[in-house]
């Protein structure tokens, strides 16, 4: 590819275009992403900056318009045409079966030994019809009442899977249908961020998919991760089968799941049930059940529709995740950082396969209704590997005098007056002394994902808690064996496991470490990002907010979170503690330094540059691993001039460095990005 000349923007943001929508296009249809996603970030902030500057370069398709625009009013109504028909519902096999055979007799003689259907993992998410004209993503819409529902263009550009701009040969009118869902590990990303900042907890991706989707910030919605498939050719050139249709949307650059199967007769699709009934739990995404389609698209127009759904397909449900049970009583467990979290406790009952007695009630639809009370039948549900939750209140089997819980004003554990803060939903405990907090506390520092202490279940460290023999993480590593060995129920060889495996705990690795101390914000994914880019505690401890949130995927709130952490005199002490009991994690190699294109070598920028500021350079520059200097010299690996350079450009050419003017520094700059 030729390189763009910096001073003509338009192709500057045309080239920028096709590489963001190339690698678009690798991420999330071929699944085979070329750069990181910082990278990508940075792309798309230069298009970004150059829409800005020359508002005319910012068309319609432009993949910036994925991050998001100017909040709406409200939806305009879009008219479905064809409608958005539901599905009908088989709930075990003998249904199933019986649709088939009503098929048959429809047909009368013509199915012979079978029909050709399409089965399809059912996904769980939020349906949506996308039209395109001329090759452009021109509009989306919910489902709404399926005859009528809401224009969400905006919000659906946001989601990378759909494509903006079909390839040459599409159809010039195609309108098509699909699920948004939210990816399980997008969701659990989600509500980690919420219980770390004490936010109520989501239920289910399906419900936050729907809440995101009609959303007025599409700047909003764009900050979830929302995936998509497409499943069908709603209106457009249709070829005789849906299979080739599949195909064909797989050729337009449409995300369709790779799951579904051309299936000769019901048996196969029986298989293919089976085979995905546990399996589906393996997918990065919810799915609910199986769709069944005949494929042959003039069988499907002789079968037709009832006013709610079409005759020639049906959906096989798998058994839901869900239970029955009654409300025993609801306890308030304290957790590590102080929230109080309302716990309801049932009579035990069997979800996906283990048996559940209790489900948390932190989570905001149960919040928002407040209202689970003991004796109430409620309906439980297990979402991913995700702790249980209440998802609904059988009113009908309320018994009559039940109270409304109340949250307590004092904490139940150490009974300090809860405080409440701005923003946030939940009490917290905030005295440092509270045992619950130690406990949580400790807890999590010794768990399986943090410093991996063995030995040290909840019940035993309730009992050194209670015992007074550790108040705080750092006592661990104070622990004797006389006292732990005189303890009920241990003796001197649990006493001896444990100690080892505390002492082993003292160099575990730096994100582990990280993650342990608990700092709100602070998942094990960004105890890793921070760690790689830090590379020792100390130099993180010493970060500014400025320089945290430097490092990928940090904003704002977890650098002041971490900065709030670090320059609290209780933590200081606490790590200065535990690096006095010898816990020191290994120094960690940062790949970075190393074997960035630009390692070694030392910069020197000059003049004025047009497609970007000299600070811009910069950072760019040290990004790719170079230290930029203030002036020549002839360690001096290379200059950049830009306009009007003076005295370093002189000084560069009497030692013969290298100047590169800036047409050659920004085409090389992309060489080596692609390093
Ligand atoms: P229901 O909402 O239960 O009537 O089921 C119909 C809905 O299932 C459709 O509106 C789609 O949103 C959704 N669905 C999910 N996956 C598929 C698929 N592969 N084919 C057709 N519909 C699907
Ligand atoms: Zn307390």
């Amino acid at each position: 590819m030729s390189a763009a000349n910096p001073r003509d923007p338009a192709r500057r943001a045309a080239f920028l275009r096709s590489e963001i929508e190339r690698h678009e296009r690798l991420y999330y249809a071929l699944g085979r992403p070329e750069i990181g996603d910082r990278e990508f970030d940075r792309l798309m902030a230069e298009l970004m900056a150059l829409e800005k500057e020359r508002p005319e370069l910012a068309i319609a398709d432009s993949p910036t318009r994925r991050v998001g625009g100017e909040p709406l009013a409200g939806f305009e109504p879009v008219r479905h045409e064809p409608a958005m028909m539901s599905l009908d519902n088989t709930y075990n096999l003998d249904e199933l079966r019986e649709w088939g055979a009503r098929l048959e007799r429809l047909a009368l003689a013509e199915a012979g030994d079978g029909f050709e259907f399409v089965a399809e993992l059912k996904v769980d998410g939020v349906s949506t019809s996308l039209l395109y004209e001329n090759g452009l993503f021109v509009r989306g819409a919910t489902r709404g009442n399926g005859a009528v529902g809401d224009d969400v263009t905006e919000n659906l550009r946001t989601v990378r899977a759909l494509p903006l701009r079909l390839p040459a040969g599409a159809p010039s009118r195609l309108l098509v249908r699909g699920e948004v869902y939210m990816p399980r590990a997008e969701f659990e990303r989600v509500n980690r961020e919420r219980e770390l900042a004490g936010e109520p907890l989501y239920a289910n991706p399906r419900n936050v998919t729907a809440g995101s989707i009609r959303q007025l910030d599409s700047r909003q919605v764009a900050t979830r991760r929302l995936h998509a498939i497409v499943y069908q050719i709603a209106d457009g050139p249709q070829r005789a089968t849906h299979s080739e249709n599949l195909e064909r949307l797989i050729e337009w650059g449409f995300p369709v799941h790779d799951s579904w199967r051309k299936c000769h007769g019901l048996v196969e699709v029986e298989s293919f049930i089976a085979e995905w009934s546990e399996r589906r739990h393996s997918l990065g995404f919810e799915t609910d059940g199986v769709v069944v389609k005949l494929d042959d698209l003039a069988l499907r127009e002789r079968f037709g529709a009832t006013s709610k759904a079409p005759r020639w397909a049906v959906a096989y449900k798998y058994e839901p995740e869900q239970a029955e049970t009654q409300v025993r009583g609801i306890v308030v467990q304290v957790g590590r950082t102080g929230v109080l979290t309302p716990v309801a406790e049932f009579d035990p009952v069997l979800v996906a396969g283990s048996t559940v007695r209790r489900a948390t009630l932190h989570n905001y639809e149960d919040l928002s209704r407040k209202d689970v009370r003991v004796g109430d039948t409620v309906v439980i549900e297990k979402a991913g590997e995700v702790i249980p939750r209440v998802v609904e209140v059988r009113l009908d089997r309320r018994p009559e005098g039940s109270e409304p819980f109340r949250m307590p004003t004092h904490c139940p554990e150490c009974g300090e007056k809860v405080a409440r803060f701005e923003g946030e939903v939940a009490s917290r405990c905030v005295n440092p002394e509270c045992p619950a907090v130690r406990q949580e506390t400790i807890r999590h520092y010794v768990s399986r994902n943090a410093m991996d202490i063995e030995g040290l279940g909840d019940e035993r460290i309730a009992q050194l808690v209670a015992d007074g023999l550790l108040t705080d993480i750092p006592g661990l590593y104070h622990l004797t064996r006389e006292p732990l060995a005189a303890l009920p129920g241990w003796g001197e060889k649990s006493a001896d496991n444990l100690l080892a495996a505390i002492a082993a705990s003292r160099h575990r690795p730096l994100p582990r470490l990280l993650f342990g101390l608990g700092i709100r914000m602070v998942g094990e994914r960004t105890a890793k990002l921070l760690a790689q880019h830090f590379g020792s505690l100390a130099a993180l401890a010493q970060a500014s907010e400025e320089e945290l949130q430097v490092v990928e995927e940090i904003g704002p709130k977890v650098a002041a979170s971490l900065r709030a952490f670090f320059a609290d005199p209780r933590q200081q002490r606490r790590l200065a503690a535990l690096a006095a009991a010898g816990v020191e994690p290994p120094a960690i190699e940062r790949p970075t330094a190393a074997t960035l294109p630009l390692a070694g070598k030392t910069v020197v920028l000059t003049g004025k540059l047009e497609s970007m500021s000299r600070e811009e350079a910069a950072e760019r520059l040290a990004a790719l691993g170079a230290r930029v200097a203030g002036s020549v010299s002839k360690k001096t690996s290379f200059v950049v001039a830009g306009e009007e350079a003076g005295s370093k450009l002189d000084k560069a050419r009497s030692l013969g460095i290298e100047i590169l003017d800036e047409a050659e520094f920004v085409a090389r700059a992309r060489d080596w990005i692609r390093k």
